[in-house]
């Protein structure tokens, strides 16, 4: 999967280095999760069927008929200023601080928020301390900048992290429902890891795209209320830059996320994001707007997660079935994946790999979520995408992948 051979067939100048240090496999799975032969418990995708098609389509109507010509221009770098508002106070309301529109960059997803961070703090060779496993697109978008990386298992006494703080230029965290293991950081290891951050004068981006799929028990405050708790209401001053999106509570396609930080870090990224695409689509700002408006997302939010909980329990109840014998894990209280750590460790999940696809069958293998690519015996398996009888059939055919990879 590696593009590190890239080769070039011809004598033109060279591809630039950091594609040698690249890979596909996004891609790849996006690809799998089109063959209709294929069960892909790979992608990170919600379920297409709950998509509110009516409602956006009555939003684009209105978007069109309210702002007319302006919903098709140029945008404002910074994002559609009546989006804009409605997300600062979206933001004010969930995390019971009061953020100004300064604070405020809409980004074409959350995706275009982490390449941007990477294009504000990152030089060659950074350090960047990440949760580990990493989140996969993150890994991709800071690529570019050949950061370096130092794992945060969440030990946060150890002396090395300690000693490494100071000298990151940000920390990485989901702490919400992580991708890829679903684990939700306890309220004590926020607070323990944002004292940190503070003492260590760095930044912390706090990456929630899953806050809204809280499938048992609450995922209780962010650390960017925490942090703004403590500071004075109006423009948030903090160090924590937060992101959100739309795509698992309305749609992935409208591709409207967001960013919240400090002005200050606001200005830059939207700096950034000039030299990106201008301004996000100003359509799609347009149709969000118009859709969060009609409160339709309120009614949505408890059918999505009435049927991903139905549909991680059915992926947890086949495993255990099917696969606990090889397999544990911990029932993910909110998201969309479910990770699997081997029982043996050398049970290598890269391998397992091809023998899956042979079965029909995908997951994500753990070592694309580690920088270094070392960590090769846990999997994670998506149970958003599916009806149960096709996890239940996708479970199936991993058995039988491990049963041949354990003989071959
Ligand atoms: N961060 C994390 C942790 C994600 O899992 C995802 C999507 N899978 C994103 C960011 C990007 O989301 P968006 O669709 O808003 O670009």
């Amino acid at each position: 999967m590696s593009l590190s051979q890239a080769d070039q067939s011809t004598n033109r100048p060279r591809y630039s280095e950091w594609i040698r240090s690249s890979n596909n496999i996004t891609q790849q799975f996006m690809a799998i999760g089109g063959q209709s032969d294929v069960v892909s418990l790979a992608g990170g995708l919600p379920a297409s069927e709950l998509y509110p098609v009516e409602a956006i389509k009555q939003a684009s109507i209105r978007a069109l008929d309210r702002w007319g010509s302006t919903a098709l221009e140029y945008g404002p770098v910074e994002g559609f200023p009546a989006l804009r508002a409605a997300i600062a106070e979206r933001m004010s309301r969930e995390h019971r601080h009061r953020f100004g529109i300064e604070n405020i960059l809409l980004t074409t997803g959350a995706m275009q928020g982490l390449d941007l961070i990477g294009k504000v703090l990152i030089d060659p060779g950074d350090l960047i301390v990440a949760q580990f496993p990493t989140y996969l697109g993150a890994l991709d978008a800071w690529r570019t900048r050949r950061p370096s990386y130092r794992k945060l298992d969440w030990n946060l006494d150890d002396p090395d992290l300690l000693g490494s703080l100071p000298r990151a230029k940000f920390v990485y965290t989901v702490p919400n429902y992580s991708n890829p293991t679903g684990a939700l950081v306890p309220q004590n290891a926020r607070g323990g890891l944002l004292s940190r951050v503070i003492v260590a004068n760095t930044w912390l981006v706090e990456d929630d795209p899953y806050l809204p799929l809280q499938l048992t028990g609450a995922a209780g405050p962010s650390i960017l209320a925490a942090d703004a708790a403590t500071r004075p209401e109006g423009q948030y001053d903090g160090p924590v830059i937060y992101l959100g999106t739309l795509s698992k509570s309305v749609v992935p396609g409208l591709r409207v996320g967001w960013v919240v930080a400090e002005p200050k870090v606001i200005q830059l990224l939207a700096l950034a994001k000039q030299c990106s695409d201008l301004s996000s689509s100003m359509f799609s700002q347009a149709v969000a707007l118009e859709f969060l408006d009609s409160g339709i997302e309120s009614e949505i939010i408890p059918r999505i997660v009435a049927c991903y909980r139905e549909r991680r329990d059915a992926l947890c109840a086949s495993a255990e079935a099917l696969l606990n014998e090889w397999f544990e894990w911990d029932v993910p209280p909110g998201g969309m994946f479910l990770w699997m750590r081997a029982k043996s460790p050398a049970l290598d999940t890269n391998h397992l790999y091809s023998f899956a696809l042979q079965e029909k069958v995908a997951f994500v293998p753990s070592s694309v979520f580690d920088p270094d690519g070392a960590l090769t015996n846990a999997m994670r398996l998506n149970f958003t995408r599916n009806v149960p009888d096709r996890l239940e059939e996708g479970v199936r055919r991993l058995r039988r992948a491990v049963e041949r990879y354990l003989s071959s």
